[in-house]
C-alpha cells in the first residue's frame, strides 16, 4: 500500500502525530494508499520553511524562476502518462480524459504562468508635467492554495503555478478525497530542483488542515476552489483578518440551445458539457433550455447519443464515462435523482447505479441521466448535483431564456448555441456567469478571466488577473 508524503521543505515528509487516512480507489471502492492528515504542527513547519525560502526564492531572477517552472512543466509531459494513470485510479475518472484534459493542463498551466510572467510589466501613469506615477508589483509572501478533487493535479497547478511565478513560497492542500497526484507532484518538483521550502504541500481533511491553513496569521493570501459552503465557511472564520481571498466556488450551469443551431454539433457539444468526467467539472451545463420548436427533436437526439456513451473501467482508453468519486457523492447524486422524480421530472434515460463486471463490481458507478418535466425552481433546477444529471426544458423566447439561465443563485459559466450572432452577443450580455461559451464549451484561453458571480465566487484567476491577485500593488508618484 503506497502511503502518501507531505512535501515540507524539499523533503518528503511524515505527519508530525502520525496520522493517517485512507485513500479509496473509486473504481473498486478498494482502500489502496494512506494519506496524512496534518495538522496545525505540519502547518507550523510549513510555515517556517516557505518564510525563510520566500525572500531568495522572491530574488531570483524571473528567468531563472521562469526556466524552473519551464523545466518542471517538461518533467509533467515526461512523466504523463503514469499521471495519467495515477489520476484516473485516485479519481474514477476515464484515463484519456485524464491524460488530454487533467495531466495536458497541468503542465500547460506551470509553462504558461512561467511565460506569463517574463511578459508582466507594470503601469505608469503621467500626470501631465506635474509627476509620474508608477505601479510596483510584489510578491505576497506565504500564500495558500487549497483544490478540489475533480480536476486535482489541474486545478493544483492552476493556483501553484501563478503564485510560484510571482515571487511567493506557497503551502498548497489538495482534496484529501484525491491526493495522489499532487504527492507525485512534489517528487517532480524534487526532480525540477524547485528550492526547498519554495512549495511545501500538506495532505489532509478540511478541518484538521485545510481550516488551520485558512486561519493562519502568516499566510496573507487564499486562493480556494471548492464548493459554495466552504468558500462561505472560509470568508467567516478569515473574516477581520485582511487577507486577500480568492474563491472560485459551485455552479449550476445553463446551456441555451436555440433553434437555428448547428444541430448535429450543438448535440455532441451538449453531451459533452452535460457529462464530461461524470458531470463533475465545475463548468458542467446541467440545465439544458432548448427553444420550443425544436425540443422534441433535440430530446431525442441527445437522449439517443447520451445512451452511446461508454460507462466502464476508468483504466481501460475506451471508457467515456468512469466511476464517481466517492461513495458518500454517489450516494448523493442518487438522492438527488430520487428527488427530482418526487418532484414531478420523468427519467429519459439513465436514473441508476451500474455495477460492472470483475475488478470494478464494487465501483461507484452511476449512468449518465436525463431528466425532463421540471420547473426552473424545484431544487433539482437550484442545486448544485455536481454528477451525470442534467435537465431538459423548453423555452419560447430569448427573454425568457434569460430569465431561466439567471434564475439560481449560481453565475459560474453557460453556453450559448445560435447562428444568430446579433442574438449570441445580447444573450452573452444578459447572462449572469463568469464564463459564456457560444458555440462551443470549455474552450480555455489560459489569458482570459476566470472565475463566477454570485454564489460561484469572489474573484478572477487566469492569465493577468492571478499574478495581479498574488502580488500587492504599489503606487509610487514621483513629482517632477
Ligand atoms: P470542498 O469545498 O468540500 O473541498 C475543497 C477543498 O477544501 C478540499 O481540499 C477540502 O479538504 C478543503 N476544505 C474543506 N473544508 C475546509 C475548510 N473549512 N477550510 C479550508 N479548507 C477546507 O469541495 P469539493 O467537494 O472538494 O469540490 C467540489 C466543489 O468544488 C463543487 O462545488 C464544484 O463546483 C467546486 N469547484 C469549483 C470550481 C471553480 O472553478 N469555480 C472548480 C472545480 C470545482
Amino acid at each position: 500500500m503506497q502511503i502518501i508524503k507531505n512535501y515540507v521543505n524539499g523533503q518528503l515528509l511524515d505527519p508530525f502525530a502520525g496520522q493517517y487516512i485512507d485513500n479509496v480507489e473509486p473504481a473498486t471502492g478498494q482502500v489502496y494508499s494512506k494519506i496524512p492528515n496534518s495538522d496545525e504542527h505540519d502547518l507550523e513547519q510549513a510555515v517556517v520553511a516557505a518564510e525563510h525560502a520566500q525572500k531568495d526564492w522572491a530574488n531570483t531572477s524571473v528567468e531563472k524562476r521562469a526556466a524552473i517552472l519551464c523545466r518542471l512543466a517538461d518533467i509533467i509531459d515526461a512523466n504523463a502518462d503514469m499521471l495519467a494513470e495515477a489520476e484516473a485510479i485516485d479519481n474514477g475518472k476515464p484515463i484519456t480524459l485524464a491524460k488530454n484534459v487533467d495531466i495536458y493542463r497541468a503542465s500547460a498551466n506551470i509553462r504558461f504562468f512561467a511565460q506569463a510572467i517574463t511578459q508582466f510589466s507594470s503601469e505608469s501613469h503621467a500626470m501631465e508635467d506635474v509627476a509620474i506615477n508608477y505601479t510596483l508589483r510584489d510578491p505576497i509572501g506565504v500564500v495558500g492554495c487549497i483544490s478540489p478533487w475533480n480536476l486535482p493535479l489541474y486545478l493544483f497547478t492552476w493556483k501553484i503555478a501563478p503564485a510560484l511565478a510571482s515571487g511567493n513560497a506557497v503551502i498548497a492542500k489538495p482534496s484529501e478525497i484525491t491526493p495522489m497526484t499532487a504527492f507525485l507532484f512534489s517528487k517532480l518538483c524534487i526532480e525540477a530542483g524547485l528550492p526547498d521550502g519554495v512549495l511545501n504541500i500538506l495532505h489532509g481533511t478540511g478541518p484538521s488542515i485545510g481550516g488551520p491553513l485558512t486561519t493562519h496569521p502568516k499566510i496573507k493570501a487564499l486562493s480556494f476552489t471548492g464548493g459554495t459552503a466552504t468558500g462561505a465557511q472560509i470568508t467567516k472564520v478569515t473574516a477581520g483578518m485582511f487577507k486577500k481571498l480568492s474563491l472560485e466556488l459551485g455552479g449550476k450551469n445553463p446551456t441555451l440551445v436555440f433553434a437555428d443551431c448547428d444541430f448535429e454539433d450543438t448535440v455532441n457539444n451538449v453531451v459533452r458539457a452535460a457529462f464530461s468526467n461524470q458531470g463533475q467539472i465545475c463548468l458542467c451545463g446541467s440545465r439544458i433550455y432548448i427553444e420550443r420548436p425544436i425540443y422534441e427533436k433535440f430530446k431525442l437526439a441527445f437522449v439517443e447519443k447520451v445512451q452511446q456513451i461508454k460507462i466502464g473501467d476508468p483504466l481501460q482508453t475506451d471508457t467515456q464515462h468512469g466511476a464517481l468519486v466517492s461513495k458518500a457523492h454517489m450516494e448523493k447524486v442518487l438522492s438527488y435523482i430520487e428527488l427530482a422524480q418526487e418532484e414531478g421530472g420523468t427519467i429519459l434515460t439513465g436514473g441508476n447505479q451500474v455495477t460492472l463486471e470483475g475488478r470494478c463490481e464494487n465501483g461507484f458507478f452511476v449512468e449518465p441521466t436525463v431528466i425532463e418535466g421540471l420547473t426552473n425552481h424545484c431544487r433539482t433546477n437550484q442545486e448544485e448535483i455536481f454528477g451525470p444529471v442534467c435537465t431538459i426544458m423548453p423555452f419560447d423566447t430569448d427573454d425568457e431564456a434569460i430569465i431561466l439561465a439567471n434564475g439560481t443563485e449560481y453565475g459560474l459559466a453557460s453556453s450559448v448555441w445560435t447562428n444568430d450572432l446579433k442574438r449570441a452577443h445580447r444573450v452573452a450580455k444578459e447572462i449572469e456567469a463568469g464564463i459564456v461559451w457560444i458555440n462551443c464549451w470549455l474552450l480555455r484561453d489560459l489569458r482570459t478571466p476566470f472565475g463566477g458571480v454570485k454564489s460561484s465566487g469572489v474573484g478572477r484567476e487566469g492569465g493577468l488577473e492571478a499574478l495581479r491577485f498574488f502580488t500587492e500593488a504599489k503606487n509610487v508618484c514621483v513629482k517632477y
